[in-house]
């Protein structure tokens, strides 16, 4: 498929307000690039995860241990998705929330990769892979959204 056409396809369906049901194999997304393009913008550890749904090490990012108030921007496309007041230190050694800043922030899908089935988060916009969500969470919502550093950017307030 050429480049225009695939656009034209993407715009398409994003026009029909599917572009939450896609995941970052699909290209159904508002931002779509091709594999070169992730490549070019992306470094190798960040592509692994954002696009090939990879996990960064354990207490590797930085953002594990960010404390200040901000909003966490997805790398892919810097739209804004999840917020300083929603985190939580997990002890996970990952990023962690109970909640996006809005539920349209991000997509989800089933993921059966291991043999325990897990819910992945993805960006609503670009379908880049963030992590996945688990049902340990604190309080009000009981979530534990367990991120990726590197597919993040934080925004000091
Ligand atoms: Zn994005």
């Amino acid at each position: 498929m050429n480049r225009r056409l695939f656009l034209t396809a993407g715009a398409a369906v994003a026009a029909l307000g599917l572009t939450r049901a896609g995941s970052a194999a699909t290209g159904s997304f508002e931002v779509t690039r091709s594999k070169a393009e992730w490549k070019a913008m992306l470094s190798a550890a960040e592509y692994k995860v954002m696009r090939e749904e990879g996990t960064e090490r354990a207490f590797s990012s930085p953002l594990d241990r960010e404390k200040r108030t901000g909003m966490y921007h997805c790398r892919g496309c810097d739209l804004a998705v999840y917020s300083s007041q929603h985190k939580y230190d997990s002890g996970t050694g990952w990023p962690s929330f109970w909640q996006p800043v809005s539920s349209s922030a991000i997509g989800t899908k089933v993921d059966r990769k291991l043999l325990l089935r897990r819910t992945e988060v993805h960006c609503r916009r670009c379908g880049s892979h963030f992590g996945h969500i688990f049902n340990d969470g604190p309080k009000p919502t009981g979530k534990r959204h367990c991120l990726n550093g590197v597919s993040l950017v934080f925004k000091p307030a």
